[in-house]
């Protein structure tokens, strides 16, 4: 596989999660009222995967609000591999503001949310700013405090290049967030990009949801999915575990980390909503569940000790 048609194929994984995500909230998971605007499909998946959704997007919704609320708002948020994430739009909705809240993608997926962006009504509204006119091309939209932008992170000058044309201030509380992205760049590069982050901003908090367990026979079989469908898993060494992920960071100029895998994120998730979303689907397969959740896991790191405090 060519690196163009490998690039194509990690482009479609977002295809993917964004399904997943409009399946699960249409069931009733959790609530969002703009992923219905970045797709189309209605399949309907597994139960596991629904549930599997379920506790990432409500952990790492969690984590994020404690961020915006130790930090008073005074703080960025910058998605990197952001696909058609909605967190701004839900954020917005919730009268949580930061100052600035920037994704990153390739142009082949930001061009597609640029064009869903400008011809939705309720996603232009919650981008735009009286006092300010949005600026739209084919891959970027600038918006006030919104910024979308076309980048390969692999290229650390175009992304340095990006951070600064989208108003990004070094010292300011910085929460990065990557949700399954840097399994898709080799280890060398996203070692560089971690460094790289941990150098300019010196209070940084860093959420990586992904997998880990990789050497046993499920983690073969994700990956062998994966594969086949022409992904080259090129950073999946530092997936191998939850200490390799915590080590990605340690060795990369970040003063800690923390890494649970999601058995860990369930167990610290309100019991209220646990007894809510069990009752949603029936699940005749736990032992499929535990499989995934252990081969999934969030890691937290910090360039700031304060940061650390922000746990589920
Ligand atoms: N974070 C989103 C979510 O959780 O719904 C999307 C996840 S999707 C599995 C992975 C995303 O990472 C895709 O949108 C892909 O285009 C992006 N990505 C992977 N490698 C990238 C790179 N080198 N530069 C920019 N984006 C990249």
């Amino acid at each position: 596989i060519d690196s163009v048609g490998s690039d194509e194929a990690v482009i479609a994984t977002n295809d993917d999660a964004s399904s997943c995500k409009r399946c699960a909230v249409a069931l009733g998971y959790w609530r969002d009222r703009y992923i219905n605007y970045f797709v189309r499909s209605t399949d309907r998946k597994a139960p596991e995967i629904n549930r599997g959704y379920f506790a990432r997007s409500v952990a790492i919704k969690m984590l994020v609000d404690k961020f915006i609320e130790v930090t008073n708002g005074n703080c960025q948020i910058v998605n990197i591999g952001a696909g058609f994430d909605t967190l701004y739009w839900r954020l917005v909705d919730e009268g949580k503001t930061v100052k600035g809240f920037v994704e990153f993608d390739f142009p082949g997926v930001t061009s597609r949310k640029c064009l869903y962006i400008q011809r939705t009504k309720q996603l232009l509204q919650a981008v735009s700013d009286e006092d300010y006119d949005v600026k739209l091309n084919r891959n970027n939209l600038h918006g006030h405090t919104y910024k979308l932008t076309g980048v390969d992170l692999r290229n650390l000058t175009d992304v340095e290049a990006k951070v600064k044309e989208s108003d990004l201030q070094y010292s300011l509380p910085t929460l990065f967030l990557a949700e399954c992205v840097l399994v898709y760049i080799s280890i060398q590069k996203s070692s560089q990009l971690l460094k790289w982050i941990a150098e300019k901003f010196k209070s940084a908090l860093f959420i990586n949801y992904e997998m880990v367990n990789l050497g046993d026979r499920f983690g073969e079989v994700m990956l062998s999915n994966l594969r086949s469908r022409g992904c080259d898993l090129a950073g999946s060494e530092a997936c191998q575990s939850t200490e390799t992920q915590r080590r990605r960071f340690l060795d990369n100029g970040w003063a800690g980390a923390d890494s649970y895998d999601m058995m860990g994120v369930w167990a610290r998730l309100p019991p209220e909503e646990i007894a809510r979303v069990t009752q949603i689907e029936l699940l005749d397969e736990q032992e499929l569940l535990h499989q995934l959740f252990t081969h999934y896991a969030i890691t937290t790191a910090w360039t700031d000790h304060r940061w650390s405090e922000v746990q589920l």
